[in-house]
C-alpha cells in the first residue's frame, strides 16, 4: 500500500496509506475492501472474485487468520498477511447477570473503553452496542452523558463490538458451512442503544450497519437493527435512507419545558420539529414503525395528563411507545416512577391503541440497564461548564 490518494466511498474517506502500518479489514465496506485489495495489487479481473471470498472468511465464517483462507492460494495469503490486519477491539472484562444478561467490556484503540450487552430472551437475543465512547450530549438521567471523554467509534469497533458477541457465543458456522440465516440465533437483533448518539457517528454507524445487513456476512435483515436517536433531526431522514433499519426516539416528555430539561438537545430541535421529521421516517425508510422509548421518572414526566398527551402528539405516526423504568445509576438525581404509576400510564397508552410495552429491567445487578453504560476507568464527571460548552446549549 504506498499509494496516498485517498479511498472515497460515499461521504467516507479513508487514506490508502494508514499511519500506523498494516490497514485493518475488519470495518471496511465492500468497496472500500474492493479498493484495498487493488491497491494492494490484486489483479482487476480476480477482484470481484477476491472480495467476495474474504468477505466469507471474515464476516461468515468468522475467521481472523490469513493463513485459514484455504481457498485462497498461498502467495496471494502471503500478500495480504504483509498488508492488512483482522482486529477487533479486545474484551477486557465480561460480567454475567442472574438473569443472565452478559455486559462486555471492550478495549478500543487509545485504550478508551465501550459497554456492549447481550440480553437473551426466550424468542430473540438483543445486543446493544456502543457508537461513541461516551456522549456529547447531556441528557440529566444518563449514566454516559456523564463520562467526560468523547469519541467516535470506528466502523471496524462497531461492527467489531457484534464480531466479540459472536466469538462468545460460539455463533460462527464451521467454515465451509451454508448461511443458517434461518435457524434461531442466540445473536439476533441489534440496538444501537449503548453508548453514545449513533446519529453523531453517522458514518461509522451507517457503514458498520452495512456490514452486518451484508447476505453473504452476518446477514441480519434491516428489521432486526434499531438505531435509538435522542432527536439529531438532520440526520434522521438520511438515515432513512443510507440505512434503513428500525428508528427508536429518545422522547422521554411531553413538553418543550420538561423535555428541555430531561434531553437538552430538545433546546435546538424541539418537540414540534422532531415529530415533524418523525412523520417522514417510515416511508422514507420502509420501515413498519418507530419506537417511541419513554422513560419514567417519578413526578417528574409521569402524569396521566403526560399519557394522553403523549399519544396526541404522536397521533398519525406508526408507533410503539416503549416505557423504561428509570435505571438508577449511583448519584442519579431521579428516581423510577412507582410500578402502580407506570401500569396507570401504560394503560392509557394501550387503550388509545398503541402497544406500550413495559421495558423489563435486565442486568441491573452488573449495572448494564440502559442508560447505565460507561466505562469504569471515565467515571469523572463532568463540570456544568464544559457540558454547556460542548454542546452549545446553556
Ligand atoms: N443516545 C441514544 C442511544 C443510547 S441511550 C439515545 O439517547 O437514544 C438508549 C436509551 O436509554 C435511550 O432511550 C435513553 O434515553 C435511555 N436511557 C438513558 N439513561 C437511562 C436510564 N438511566 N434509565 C433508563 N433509560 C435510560
Ligand atoms: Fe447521550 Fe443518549 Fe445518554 Fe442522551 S440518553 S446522554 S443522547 S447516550
Amino acid at each position: 500500500m504506498t499509494a496516498t490518494t485517498p479511498i472515497t466511498q460515499d461521504l467516507v474517506t479513508i487514506p490508502r496509506k494508514l499511519p500506523e502500518g498494516p490497514v485493518n479489514l475488519i470495518g471496511l465496506t465492500r468497496p472500500l475492501l474492493r479498493e484495498a485489495l487493488l491497491t494492494a495489487g490484486t489483479p482487476e479481473k480476480q477482484i470481484k472474485m477476491r472480495v467476495n471470498q474474504l468477505w466469507q472468511w471474515l464476516y461468515h465464517w468468522g475467521v481472523r487468520d490469513f493463513e485459514s483462507m484455504t481457498n485462497l492460494a498461498k502467495p496471494y495469503r502471503a500478500m495480504l498477511a504483509e498488508n492488512f490486519v483482522i482486529a477487533l477491539p479486545e474484551v477486557v472484562s465480561k460480567q454475567v447477570s442472574a438473569d443472565g444478561t452478559r455486559k462486555y467490556l471492550v478495549r478500543i484503540a487509545g485504550g478508551h473503553e465501550v459497554e456492549v450487552v447481550y440480553i437473551p430472551e426466550a424468542d430473540r437475543g438483543t445486543l446493544c452496542i456502543s457508537s461513541q465512547v461516551g456522549c456529547t450530549l447531556t441528557c440529566s438521567f444518563c449514566h454516559t452523558g456523564t463520562q467526560k471523554l468523547v469519541r467516535n467509534l470506528t466502523p471496524g469497533e462497531i461492527v467489531g463490538q457484534i464480531m466479540l458477541a459472536r466469538d462468545d457465543l460460539d455463533e460462527w458456522p464451521a467454515p465451509g458451512t451454508g448461511t443458517g440465516v434461518d435457524g434461531p440465533r442466540f445473536l439476533s437483533n441489534i440496538v444501537l442503544m449503548g453508548m453514545g448518539e449513533p446519529l453523531y457517528n453517522f458514518e461509522g454507524v451507517r457503514d458498520a450497519m452495512k456490514i452486518a445487513m451484508d447476505g453473504e456476512g452476518i446477514a441480519l435483515s434491516r428489521r432486526r437493527i434499531t438505531l435509538s436517536t435522542s432527536g439529531v433531526v438532520p440526520e434522521i431522514a438520511r438515515a432513512a435512507e443510507e440505512i434503513g433499519c428500525q428508528l427508536a426516539v429518545s422522547f422521554h416528555a411531553t413538553t418543550d419545558e420538561v423535555r428541555d430539561k430531561l434531553v437538552p438537545i430538545n433546546k435546538r430541535w424541539n418537540i414540534e420539529t422532531l415529530l415533524n421529521t418523525l412523520r417522514e421516517y417510515p416511508r422514507l425508510s420502509n420501515s413498519e414503525r418507530i419506537t417511541f422509548e419513554y422513560v419514567m421518572l417519578k413526578d417528574v414526566n409521569d402524569t396521566d395528563d403526560d399519557a394522553r398527551r403523549l399519544v396526541t402528539l404522536i397521533k398519525g405516526i406508526p408507533a410503539k411507545i416503549n416505557l423504561i423504568p428509570f435505571n438508577e445509576w449511583p448519584g442519579a438525581p431521579y428516581q423510577r416512577s412507582d410500578w402502580s404509576r407506570i401500569e396507570k400510564f401504560a394503560d392509557i397508552i394501550y387503550k388509545a391503541g398503541y402497544a406500550s410495552p413495559i421495558r423489563t429491567p435486565r442486568g441491573e445487578d452488573i449495572m448494564a440497564a440502559c442508560g447505565q453504560l460507561k466505562s469504569a476507568t471515565e467515571r469523572a464527571r463532568k463540570s456544568r461548564a464544559q457540558i454547556a460548552q460542548e454542546t452549545g446549549l446553556s
